[in-house]
């Protein structure tokens, strides 16, 4: 089965006690259990398995891992819980390498959270392939990608960062929600973890948290990752399970209209001359272009660009759209734009004169022309 029939058919789960098409949604928080003690209809209680996560997750699972079947996935309550359990996986006096750009809760998790708890983290451009292999260490053990990446779109060549996880002992993540597993396909390029949050492309209509670790086989670290879904139990509802199901079943049909339409704004922005400087993956100058153009089949919907006269001609920029809504957030239907250092904080590394955009699903030629009186 190809993608786009897993995602429409959401995994082929028709009820099979009405036959109903639509899934329906399981409320019951607990299962009865049989007259000798056993639960031969497979569920006990809602925190550990619940029909619409286990549909999310053989759904997911498919996605990411194709038709070989062995992949598994884990769905969470947001794509922030669902990374925090693969840095809970790990033991503290571990090393983990992770991006200098990425999501900045994932950063500040690491530094926050997880320093506290035992976990060594170096942040490298991983853009620097030799700077990557230098940062390992004999306790390794993790090595977390993010690309594109957040809010600069980098590009890291998986295949490389899985080289080297691989010849250092340690595991590769990649946390693929910028380009959905429609547009990237990290397991076929070495990783052994995917981690998304599903609030973004794969729910895809700005109404779900969510979030998801998926492996690309059953593994100890994976047995790790359910060991604490089900004892931390940062589960989603049956209904967010649901409406990321839902939202699955068209993400073949909007991801290229995303991609399409970002690719206009970044060459609309780019020769725009309040603009100076556009960070897309599909742009011919973009550093990454190449990795981008192997290891993706389209550049995707996120953009961030720069505008001339820092971050109050920024402000001003997203002051003055009608159209984009100014919100935080990616991947739904409707374009946000957003002045992304304001949200990370005093001490983020991010460009003050920087606004992303979660380019959607409108008319391109209605969102160039609020950009174009945006920018004056
Ligand atoms: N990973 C990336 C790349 C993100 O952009 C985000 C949120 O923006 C997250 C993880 C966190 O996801 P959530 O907001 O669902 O916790």
């Amino acid at each position: 089965m190809q993608f786009e029939t897993i995602a429409a058919q959401a995994a082929h789960h028709i009820d099979e006690t009405t036959g109903a098409v639509a899934p329906p949604i399981y409320l019951s928080t607990t299962f009865e259990r049989d007259p000798d003690g056993e639960y031969s209809r497979g569920f006990v209680y809602s925190r550990v398995d619940n029909p619409n996560r286990r549909a999310l997750e053989q759904c997911l699972a498919l996605l990411e891992g194709g038709e070989t079947g062995s992949a598994e996935a884990a769905a969470f309550a947001s794509g922030s819980a669902a990374t925090a359990v693969v840095f809970q996986a790990l033991a503290p006096g571990d090393h983990v390498i992770a991006p200098d750009d990425c999501y900045h809760g994932t950063s500040k998790m690491l530094r926050e959270v997880f320093a506290p708890w035992g976990l060594q983290t170096s942040f490298v451009d991983m853009t620097d392939v030799d700077s990557v292999r230098q940062a390992v260490q004999p306790n390794t053990r993790l090595i977390w990608v993010e690309t594109p990446s957040n809010p600069l779109l980098k590009i890291t060549d998986i295949t490389r960062m899985a080289e080297i996880a691989k010849s250092a002992g340690a595991v590769c993540a990649c946390d693929n929600t910028w380009a959905s597993p429609m547009l990237q396909r990290p397991f076929e390029l070495g990783a052994d973890l995917v981690v998304h949050s599903t609030t973004k492309y794969l729910s895809g209509h700005e109404d779900v948290t969510g979030g998801a670790v998926v492996c690309r086989e059953d593994s100890a670290l994976f047995q790790r990752v359910r060991l604490i879904q089900n004892l931390c139990g940062a589960v989603p509802s049956p209904f967010d399970c649901w409406l990321t199901l839902r939202g699955i079943r068209t993400l073949p049909a909007r991801m290229p209209t995303h991609s399409a339409n970002a690719g206009r704004l970044a060459r609309f922005l780019q020769d725009h001359p309040r603009v100076s400087a556009v960070h897309y993956p599909g742009l011919p100058d973009h550093p990454g272009q190449d990795i981008a153009a192997k290891q993706m089949s389209d550049f995707g919907g996120m953009l961030s660009f720069q505008v001339v006269g820092g971050r109050d001609a920024a402000m001003a920029v997203a002051a003055r759209v009608r159209l984009f809504v100014r919100a935080t957030s990616l991947g739904g239907t409707q374009s946000l734009i957003e002045h992304r250092a304001s949200i990370e904080g005093p001490d983020t590394p991010t460009p003050d004169a920087l606004l992303r955009v979660s380019v959607g699903l409108e008319n391109v030629d209605d969102l160039l022309a609020d950009l174009a009186q945006a920018l004056g």
